[in-house]
Protein backbone atom coordinates (compact mmCIF):
# COMPACT_ATOMS: atom_id res chain seq x y z
CA UNK A 1 0.00 0.00 0.00
CA UNK A 2 1.19 3.29 -0.51
CA UNK A 3 2.11 5.99 1.87
CA UNK A 4 -0.09 8.32 3.05
CA UNK A 5 1.01 12.12 2.71
CA UNK A 6 -0.17 15.03 3.88
CA UNK A 7 -0.86 17.65 0.88
CA UNK A 8 -0.93 21.28 1.66
CA UNK A 9 -3.32 24.01 -1.06
CA UNK A 10 -2.99 27.25 -0.45
CA UNK A 11 -3.82 30.66 -2.64
CA UNK A 12 -5.81 33.59 -3.19
CA UNK A 13 -9.30 33.53 -2.84
CA UNK A 14 -12.00 31.19 -5.12
CA UNK A 15 -8.86 29.97 -6.99
CA UNK A 16 -10.81 26.57 -7.24
CA UNK A 17 -8.74 25.06 -4.17
CA UNK A 18 -11.09 23.06 -2.53
CA UNK A 19 -12.79 21.88 -5.63
CA UNK A 20 -9.56 19.88 -6.63
CA UNK A 21 -8.59 19.47 -2.94
CA UNK A 22 -12.07 17.67 -2.66
CA UNK A 23 -11.44 15.99 -5.84
CA UNK A 24 -7.96 15.02 -4.42
CA UNK A 25 -9.18 13.57 -0.94
CA UNK A 26 -12.11 11.11 -2.97
CA UNK A 27 -9.17 10.12 -5.55
CA UNK A 28 -6.91 9.41 -2.65
CA UNK A 29 -9.17 8.47 0.05
CA UNK A 30 -7.92 10.76 1.85
CA UNK A 31 -9.53 13.38 4.60
CA UNK A 32 -10.06 16.52 3.22
CA UNK A 33 -10.82 19.63 5.16
CA UNK A 34 -11.73 22.86 3.80
CA UNK A 35 -9.71 25.36 6.60
CA UNK A 36 -11.42 28.61 5.61
CA UNK A 37 -15.49 27.09 6.58
CA UNK A 38 -13.80 27.44 9.76
CA UNK A 39 -12.97 30.72 9.71
CA UNK A 40 -16.04 31.60 8.23
CA UNK A 41 -18.20 29.66 11.00
CA UNK A 42 -16.01 31.76 13.99
CA UNK A 43 -16.86 34.97 11.32
CA UNK A 44 -21.07 33.89 11.48
CA UNK A 45 -20.88 33.40 15.07
CA UNK A 46 -19.92 36.78 15.37
CA UNK A 47 -22.65 38.06 13.13
CA UNK A 48 -24.94 36.38 14.94
CA UNK A 49 -23.98 37.77 18.21
CA UNK A 50 -23.94 40.87 17.16
CA UNK A 51 -20.00 41.29 17.75
CA UNK A 52 -18.74 42.14 13.83
CA UNK A 53 -20.28 43.83 11.16
CA UNK A 54 -19.71 46.43 8.16
CA UNK A 55 -18.26 49.20 10.40
CA UNK A 56 -17.85 48.02 13.66
CA UNK A 57 -15.40 44.98 15.07
CA UNK A 58 -15.84 44.20 18.96
CA UNK A 59 -13.30 41.64 19.34
CA UNK A 60 -13.05 41.40 23.20
CA UNK A 61 -16.67 39.88 23.30
CA UNK A 62 -15.78 37.08 20.45
CA UNK A 63 -12.66 36.58 22.04
CA UNK A 64 -14.63 36.19 25.95
CA UNK A 65 -16.50 33.78 23.75
CA UNK A 66 -14.29 31.89 21.84
CA UNK A 67 -13.93 29.03 24.07
CA UNK A 68 -17.53 28.57 23.82
CA UNK A 69 -17.25 28.30 19.84
CA UNK A 70 -17.36 24.75 18.66
CA UNK A 71 -16.43 23.97 14.96
CA UNK A 72 -16.55 20.74 13.57
CA UNK A 73 -17.39 18.71 10.12
CA UNK A 74 -20.13 16.23 9.59
CA UNK A 75 -20.74 14.03 6.34
CA UNK A 76 -23.62 15.24 4.20
CA UNK A 77 -24.99 11.75 3.50
CA UNK A 78 -26.86 13.09 0.18
CA UNK A 79 -23.70 15.34 -1.17
CA UNK A 80 -20.81 12.87 0.53
CA UNK A 81 -18.99 16.44 1.64
CA UNK A 82 -18.24 17.26 4.85
CA UNK A 83 -20.63 20.03 6.12
CA UNK A 84 -19.84 23.22 8.29
CA UNK A 85 -21.01 22.62 11.65
CA UNK A 86 -21.04 25.56 14.39
CA UNK A 87 -22.04 24.61 17.81
CA UNK A 88 -23.76 21.45 16.45
CA UNK A 89 -25.70 23.08 13.77
CA UNK A 90 -25.10 23.18 9.91
CA UNK A 91 -24.18 26.27 8.81
CA UNK A 92 -22.65 25.36 5.22
CA UNK A 93 -24.77 27.40 3.71
CA UNK A 94 -25.22 30.40 5.98
CA UNK A 95 -21.16 30.41 5.88
CA UNK A 96 -20.92 31.13 1.84
CA UNK A 97 -22.70 34.12 1.31
CA UNK A 98 -21.33 37.54 0.93
CA UNK A 99 -22.06 38.99 3.50
CA UNK A 100 -19.52 36.53 5.76
CA UNK A 101 -16.90 36.85 2.99
CA UNK A 102 -16.94 40.39 3.32
CA UNK A 103 -16.14 40.07 7.31
CA UNK A 104 -13.98 36.85 7.19
CA UNK A 105 -10.55 38.71 6.61
CA UNK A 106 -10.97 40.54 9.57
CA UNK A 107 -11.66 37.83 12.30
CA UNK A 108 -9.07 35.90 10.46
CA UNK A 109 -6.63 38.07 10.78
CA UNK A 110 -6.61 37.27 14.59
CA UNK A 111 -3.86 35.91 16.51
CA UNK A 112 -5.86 34.27 19.61
CA UNK A 113 -8.75 32.97 16.67
CA UNK A 114 -6.16 31.44 14.22
CA UNK A 115 -4.37 29.90 17.54
CA UNK A 116 -7.61 27.75 18.42
CA UNK A 117 -8.28 26.87 14.70
CA UNK A 118 -4.69 25.88 14.14
CA UNK A 119 -4.88 23.83 16.80
CA UNK A 120 -7.94 21.71 15.25
CA UNK A 121 -6.21 21.44 11.45
CA UNK A 122 -3.14 20.42 13.43
CA UNK A 123 -5.08 17.34 15.06
CA UNK A 124 -7.22 16.73 12.19
CA UNK A 125 -4.16 16.27 10.19
CA UNK A 126 -1.52 14.34 12.65
CA UNK A 127 -2.49 10.74 10.84
CA UNK A 128 -1.54 12.60 7.11
CA UNK A 129 -3.95 11.20 4.57
CA UNK A 130 -5.24 14.89 4.82
CA UNK A 131 -5.79 17.37 1.92
CA UNK A 132 -6.04 20.90 3.25
CA UNK A 133 -6.90 24.00 1.76
CA UNK A 134 -6.69 27.50 2.75
CA UNK A 135 -4.17 30.54 3.26
CA UNK A 136 -1.47 29.00 5.39
CA UNK A 137 -1.55 25.52 5.75
CA UNK A 138 2.10 24.90 4.12
CA UNK A 139 3.74 28.13 5.39
CA UNK A 140 2.13 27.30 8.98
CA UNK A 141 -0.08 24.58 9.94
CA UNK A 142 1.81 21.76 7.96
CA UNK A 143 5.21 23.00 7.62
CA UNK A 144 6.53 19.99 6.76
CA UNK A 145 3.56 18.72 4.26
CA UNK A 146 5.15 16.82 1.29
CA UNK A 147 3.15 18.34 -1.06
CA UNK A 148 2.81 21.95 -1.37
CA UNK A 149 0.59 23.56 -3.77
CA UNK A 150 0.28 27.54 -4.65
CA UNK A 151 -3.09 28.39 -6.83
CA UNK A 152 -3.77 31.68 -8.17
CA UNK A 153 -6.13 32.89 -11.11
CA UNK A 154 -6.37 36.39 -12.68
CA UNK A 155 -8.86 38.16 -10.16
CA UNK A 156 -11.28 38.58 -13.21
CA UNK A 157 -11.47 34.74 -13.65
CA UNK A 158 -11.52 34.13 -10.10
CA UNK A 159 -14.92 37.11 -9.28
CA UNK A 160 -16.53 35.38 -12.58
CA UNK A 161 -16.30 32.16 -11.10
CA UNK A 162 -17.32 32.74 -7.45
CA UNK A 163 -20.12 34.85 -9.27
CA UNK A 164 -21.74 31.43 -11.37
CA UNK A 165 -21.13 29.65 -8.07
CA UNK A 166 -23.38 32.15 -5.95
CA UNK A 167 -26.03 32.66 -8.71
CA UNK A 168 -26.22 29.23 -9.23
CA UNK A 169 -27.02 28.97 -5.32
CA UNK A 170 -29.94 31.17 -5.94
CA UNK A 171 -28.02 34.35 -4.01
CA UNK A 172 -28.55 37.83 -5.05
CA UNK A 173 -25.29 39.37 -5.61
CA UNK A 174 -22.97 41.73 -8.44
CA UNK A 175 -20.39 40.63 -10.12
CA UNK A 176 -18.71 44.19 -9.03
CA UNK A 177 -19.71 42.84 -5.32
CA UNK A 178 -18.01 40.06 -6.00
CA UNK A 179 -14.70 41.39 -7.75
CA UNK A 180 -14.42 43.70 -4.74
CA UNK A 181 -14.73 40.99 -2.31
CA UNK A 182 -12.23 38.94 -4.38
CA UNK A 183 -9.33 41.67 -4.19
CA UNK A 184 -10.06 43.16 -0.87
CA UNK A 185 -9.72 39.79 0.53
CA UNK A 186 -6.76 38.94 -1.30
CA UNK A 187 -5.34 42.68 0.51
CA UNK A 188 -6.26 41.89 3.82
CA UNK A 189 -4.72 38.11 3.58
CA UNK A 190 -1.52 38.89 2.40
CA UNK A 191 -1.21 41.99 4.29
CA UNK A 192 -1.99 40.73 8.19
CA UNK A 193 0.67 40.83 10.43
CA UNK A 194 -0.27 36.58 11.66
CA UNK A 195 -0.03 33.98 9.28
CA UNK A 196 0.04 36.23 5.69
CA UNK A 197 -0.97 34.76 2.77
CA UNK A 198 2.37 33.80 0.97
CA UNK A 199 3.55 30.79 -1.13
CA UNK A 200 5.69 28.54 0.60
CA UNK A 201 9.04 28.63 -0.37
CA UNK A 202 9.23 24.77 -1.49
CA UNK A 203 5.32 25.33 -3.03
CA UNK A 204 4.40 24.41 -7.07
CA UNK A 205 2.29 27.45 -8.10
CA UNK A 206 0.12 26.96 -10.39
CA UNK A 207 -2.03 29.64 -11.95
CA UNK A 208 -4.82 28.18 -12.93
CA UNK A 209 -6.85 30.82 -15.53
CA UNK A 210 -6.50 28.61 -18.49
CA UNK A 211 -6.52 25.17 -17.22
CA UNK A 212 -9.69 23.15 -17.07
CA UNK A 213 -10.57 21.30 -13.91
CA UNK A 214 -9.90 18.82 -15.55
CA UNK A 215 -6.33 19.46 -16.79
CA UNK A 216 -5.51 21.03 -13.01
CA UNK A 217 -6.60 18.23 -11.47
CA UNK A 218 -4.53 15.68 -13.37
CA UNK A 219 -1.54 17.80 -13.25
CA UNK A 220 -2.00 18.19 -9.29
CA UNK A 221 -2.53 14.10 -9.42
CA UNK A 222 0.94 13.66 -10.86
CA UNK A 223 2.45 15.77 -8.41
CA UNK A 224 0.93 13.36 -5.75
CA UNK A 225 1.96 10.31 -7.04
CA UNK A 226 5.75 11.77 -7.54
CA UNK A 227 5.42 11.97 -4.26
CA UNK A 228 4.09 8.26 -2.90
O1 LIG B 1 -11.03 29.59 1.69
P1 LIG B 1 -12.07 30.65 1.93
O2 LIG B 1 -12.15 31.67 0.83
O3 LIG B 1 -13.41 30.10 2.28
O4 LIG B 1 -11.53 31.41 3.22
C1 LIG B 1 -12.24 32.50 3.79
C2 LIG B 1 -11.28 33.40 4.54
O5 LIG B 1 -10.80 32.75 5.70
C3 LIG B 1 -10.03 33.86 3.78
O6 LIG B 1 -10.26 34.97 2.95
C4 LIG B 1 -9.07 34.17 4.93
O7 LIG B 1 -9.30 35.45 5.45
C5 LIG B 1 -9.46 33.16 5.99
N1 LIG B 1 -8.60 31.98 6.00
C6 LIG B 1 -7.39 32.08 6.68
N2 LIG B 1 -6.59 30.99 6.79
C7 LIG B 1 -6.93 29.81 6.25
C8 LIG B 1 -8.15 29.69 5.54
C9 LIG B 1 -8.95 30.80 5.41
O8 LIG B 1 -7.05 33.15 7.17
N3 LIG B 1 -6.14 28.76 6.42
Amino acid sequence: MNKKITIAIDGFSSTGKSTVAKELAKELEYIYVDSGAMYRAVTLFAMQEGFVGTSFFDLGSLLEKLASIQVSFQINTQTSNADMYLNGINVENEIRTLEVSNLVSTVAANSIVRKKLVAIQKEMGKNKGVVMDGRDIGTVVFKDAELKIFMNASADTRAERRYKELKEKGQDVSYEDILKNVVDRDHMDTTRVDSPLVKAEDAIEIDNSNLSRKEQFEMILKLVQDKL
